[in-house]
């Protein structure tokens, strides 16, 4: 390398220009070739540059969301769900939600699909530039719990803080014990027109006490403030893990019968 690549390449590293870097050289030779103007080599460069940055910041968002699996909306069946209101899901996706600071509720039974529409939602959010964080109704209490000192709670109230979207996927699987329940409420509190919601369950709304410890009251408060603005999704249908399962079963009778 000469010696002015070498300073190039120095300024760029301090200019943290990284595809300035690796591309500079190329689009240099193609602007010659087609005897392009100085402007052009530049804006051609940059244009690389924001692409790279915003491809690598949608990658660090999915990252720092914590997703447990990688589900997509394009890969979810809605023929397969005729009740759902694919529409609504699609306009979710929009995240006009999120910049009204509202909530969305996905209920219905085990194997449906909740999940797979959390965390489709959640990646699209991603996309859209928001910041995302997936936690299940229990990993979220024990980070309240194992946060229990003042000191720690604050800190974990300050990184729910910093998050537009917060997934809470399974909420009502697992009966809550007092703290629990205070905890979680706590939660949903500090989120109530801060931090927009999704949350999976399945349970309808009258049977929410249940989780809460049995408390009518702080259940009530609860879903008082999640629901204040509020989408809800139903997903009724049978459960797709079933139904892929007995296809399964089904191909394999037919394969082993003479
Ligand atoms: P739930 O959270 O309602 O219990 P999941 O979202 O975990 O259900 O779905 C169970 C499995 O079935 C997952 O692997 C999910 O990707 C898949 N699944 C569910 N519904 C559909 C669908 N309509 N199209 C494609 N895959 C689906
Ligand atoms: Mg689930």
């Amino acid at each position: 390398m000469s010696d002015p690549q070498l300073l190039l390449a120095s300024y760029l590293k301090t200019l943290r220009l990284p595809t300035f870097l690796r591309e500079y050289a190329t689009v240099a030779r193609q602007c010659g070739e087609k005897d392009a103007a100085y402007e052009e080599f530049l804006q051609q460069l940059a244009e690389l540059e924001v692409q790279h940055r915003q491809v690598q910041s949608i990658a660090r968002r999915i990252k720092q969301a914590a997703f447990p699996v990688v589900k997509d909306l394009a890969d979810f069946d809605f023929a397969a769900v005729p009740k759902l209101n694919k529409k609504r899901v699609l306009d979710l996706a929009q995240g006009a939600f999120i910049e009204q600071r509202a909530n969305v509720v996905l209920n219905g039974a085990p194997g449906v699909g909740k999940t797979h529409l959390a965390i489709g939602l959640g990646r699209e959010a991603c996309r859209n530039g928001q910041k995302v964080r997936f936690f299940t109704a229990s990993g979220l209490v024990n980070a309240y719990v194992e946060a229990r000192e003042e000191r720690h709670i604050t800190r974990l109230e300050n990184h729910i803080r910093r998050h537009d979207l917060i997934i809470i996927d399974e909420l009502g699987y697992i009966p809550l014990d007092r703290v629990g329940a205070e905890h979680l409420f706590g939660f949903f509190s500090q989120c109530y027109e801060q931090t927009s919601l999704i949350v999976t369950t399945n349970l309808p709304f009258a049977e929410w006490p249940q989780i809460f410890a049995d408390d009518e009251r702080l259940a009530g408060a609860l879903l008082d403030r999640l629901t204040h603005h509020v989408y809800i999704v139903d997903i009724t249908g049978d459960s797709y893990r079933l139904k892929t399962s007995l296809k399964q079963q089904k191909k394999k009778k037919g394969e082993s019968a003479p």
